[in-house]
C-alpha cells in the first residue's frame, strides 16, 4: 500500500484506536500508522509528526479535538514532560484493561501460546483501590535549571533535564518537605549539585524510602565526593521536621546517610554507604492474605505479618499494598503442603522466601547483592524463621555451584531483562514440580515461558497485578507445572 508521504512537523488529525507498548496512542492518518505520545484511546487529536519511518511514524498531541470517554484530568501538572508517568490522562479502569491486554498479547505474540491457552488460565488483573501515593521509594535528581537555580525533581522523558517538581502524586506527600529541607541545607551551606556533563559538583540524587506500615523514613544523599560538607547541618534540618502532622500514622526519619558515587554513570547509587545519623536501614512489615476468590476484599491477616529490614542498596518492591497481594498469590500458586523444598531465585531481602518458609519444609534464597542477603538473613532471624538459608551470587551460577537440596518448587523474580538462559536450563534440568514466575516485564517473561514450556512445563495460572499505576508497567505472576515433554 502506498501512503501519502508525510514529513516531520506535519500536522494531522487522527482518531486514536489502540494503545502502544509504552502507553502511547496509536492511530492512522490516511493509512499511515502513527504512535502518538499523550494521546488516549478514543481521542480525536491534532498531532505533530516528530519522526517518519517508511511504514510508521511518531507524533505528539498538539490539540485534543474530541476527548476520549477514557480521558481524565491528570493529577500532576508535569505529567506530559515527566518521564515517570505515561498514562495519567487515562481513566484508571481503562489503564487496568490496557495492562491485562498487554500481558495477554505478549504471551501470545512472544511466547507463542494460543489465545485459548492463555484465556483458559488468565485471571483478572488485580488493581489498586487508590492509585495515588503508592510508591515507597523515590530517587530525585538534583541539579540546576536554565537560570542556574538549584532544583530537584524528575528527569523529563528520554533526557536528563530536571523538571523541578518536589510534589509527585505517586509518592508520599512528606517527600516534598524532606526535599525542600535538603535544598535549603544546600543553599545555606553552599553545597553544589552535580553537573552531569562536566562530572563536577556534589549532590547527585536524593533517595527517600518509607516504610508504609512502620512510618520509618530513610534519606540518602548520593554524592560525588567522599564527604558531605556541613553534614551536621543537614542532620539538624532533617531531624527537626515534623512529618505527617495531623495524619493518623506517625512518620519519622530514622536513617540519614550518604552514598558515594564518583563514577560518570547513569547508575544512581554508589556502592559505599556512610551513615550520618540513625540506622543504616529502615524497617517495614508486609502481610499475606487469603485471596481464594477473585473479587474478595484483600485483607491482610495480622498473624502472617513479617518485618523486613531494608538497606539503601537492597531491592524492595515499591508498592507495598499491591506487593501484599502479589506475594499472597505467590504463596497460593506455590501450593505448599509443608513438605516442599523451595528455591527463591532473585530473592532480594528474602521477602518471598520468608512467606514461603512458613508453609514449606525448607527455602533457599539466591541473590546477587550481598547487602540484600545480609538483610535476608537478619530478616529470617528476627522473624524466628529457621528453615530459610540465603546465598550471595548470580542465580545462574549459584544453582550449579552449590549443593542446594533438589527443589520441589522454584520461584523466580528476575529484573526486567528476565532469567539468564543458563538459569532456565538449570531449572529445567532440576525438574521441580512447580515453577512460580514473578515478572515485571511481560515481554521477557513470555520469552522465558516459551523455553520452560519446551522443557516440559505447562502454564496453569496467570495473573497481572498493577504495581505501577499511571505508568505503562505491569507485574505478572505465573504458575507452571511439569507435565512431561510429550504432553506439550
Ligand atoms: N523477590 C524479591 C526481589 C526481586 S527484584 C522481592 O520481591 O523483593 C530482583 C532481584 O534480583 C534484585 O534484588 C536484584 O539485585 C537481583 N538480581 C539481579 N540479577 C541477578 C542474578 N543474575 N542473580 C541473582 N539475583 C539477581
Amino acid at each position: 500500500m502506498e501512503y501519502k508521504s508525510f514529513q516531520k512537523n506535519d500536522i494531522v488529525t487522527v482518531r486514536i484506536e489502540d494503545i502502544g507498548n509504552d502507553g502511547e496512542g496509536i492511530g492512522r492518518a490516511e493509512g499511515y500508522t502513527l504512535f502518538i505520545k499523550d494521546a488516549v484511546i478514543g481521542d480525536i487529536v491534532e498531532a505533530r509528526i516528530t519522526k517518519c519511518r517508511k511504514n510508521y511514524g511518531y507524533a505528539r498531541v498538539e490539540k485534543v479535538v474530541t476527548p476520549s470517554p477514557f480521558r481524565v484530568e491528570p493529577e500532576c501538572p508535569f505529567h506530559r514532560q515527566c518521564g515517570g508517568c505515561q498514562i495519567q490522562a487515562m481513566h484508571y479502569g481503562k489503564q487496568l484493561e490496557y495492562k491485562q491486554d498487554k500481558v495477554r498479547g505478549n504471551l501470545i505474540r512472544i511466547g507463542g501460546f494460543s489465545a485459548e491457552q492463555i484465556d483458559a488460565v488468565m485471571e483478572p488483573i488485580v488493581g489498586m483501590e487508590v492509585p495515588w501515593h503508592y510508591r515507597n521509594k523515590a530517587q530525585y535528581p538534583v541539579g540546576y535549571d536554565k537560570n542556574g537555580d538549584l532544583v530537584a525533581g524528575f528527569y523529563a522523558g528520554r533526557t536528563h533535564d530536571i523538571i523541578a517538581n518536589t510534589k509527585c502524586p505517586l509518592g508520599p506527600s512528606e517527600n516534598q518537605e524532606i526535599l525542600e529541607a535538603v535544598l535549603s541545607y544546600m543553599r545555606e551551606n553552599h553545597v553544589s549539585a552535580y553537573r552531569e556533563t562536566q562530572g563536577s559538583g556534589l549532590v547527585r540524587h536524593v533517595l527517600i524510602r518509607s516504610g508504609f506500615t512502620s512510618g520509618e523514613i530513610m534519606v540518602c544523599l548520593v554524592i560525588n565526593a567522599k564527604k558531605l560538607p556541613a553534614a551536621e547541618k543537614l542532620v539538624e534540618k532533617l531531624t527537626k521536621l515534623r512529618l505527617g502532622e495531623g495524619e493518623t500514622q506517625s512518620k519519622r526519619i530514622v536513617s540519614i546517610s550518604v552514598s558515594v558515587n564518583r563514577e560518570k554513570t547513569n547508575v544512581i547509587m554508589g556502592k559505599e554507604i556512610r551513615v550520618l545519623w540513625g540506622n543504616e536501614y529502615i524497617e517495614d512489615s508486609l502481610g499475606v492474605m487469603d485471596c481464594g476468590e477473585t473479587n474478595k476484599a484483600w485483607v491482610v491477616s495480622e498473624s502472617e505479618r513479617i518485618t523486613f529490614r531494608i538497606s539503601p542498596l537492597s531491592f524492595y518492591q515499591v508498592n507495598p499494598r499491591q506487593t501484599e497481594k502479589l506475594y499472597s498469590l505467590a504463596v497460593q500458586y506455590a501450593e505448599l503442603t509443608g513438605r516442599e523444598t523451595v528455591w527463591d531465585l532473585y530473592c532480594g531481602i528474602g521477602t518471598i522466601s520468608l512467606f514461603m518458609a512458613r508453609k514449606a519444609k525448607k527455602v533457599c534464597g539466591v541473590e546477587i547483592i550481598s547487602q540484600a542477603i545480609e538483610d535476608a538473613k537478619e530478616n529470617a532471624r528476627r522473624n524466628g524463621i529457621a528453615n530459610a538459608s540465603f546465598y550471595v551470587g548470580k542465580a545462574e551460577e549459584v544453582l550449579t555451584d552449590r549443593q542446594l537440596s533438589r527443589p520441589d518448587v522454584i520461584v523466580v523474580d528476575p529484573p526486567r531483562k528476565g532469567c539468564d538462559e543458563k538459569c532456565l536450563e538449570t531449572m529445567i534440568a532440576m525438574q521441580p514440580d512447580r515453577i512460580v514466575y514473578v515478572s515485571c516485564d511481560s515481554a521477557t517473561l513470555a520469552r522465558d515461558l516459551k523455553v520452560l514450556c519446551e522443557g516440559g512445563y505447562k502454564i496453569k495460572r496467570a495473573r497481572a497485578v498493577d504495581q505501577f499505576g499511571h505508568t505503562c508497567h505491569v507485574e505478572v505472576i505465573i504458575m507452571m507445572q511439569y507435565c512431561g515433554k510429550e504432553k506439550n
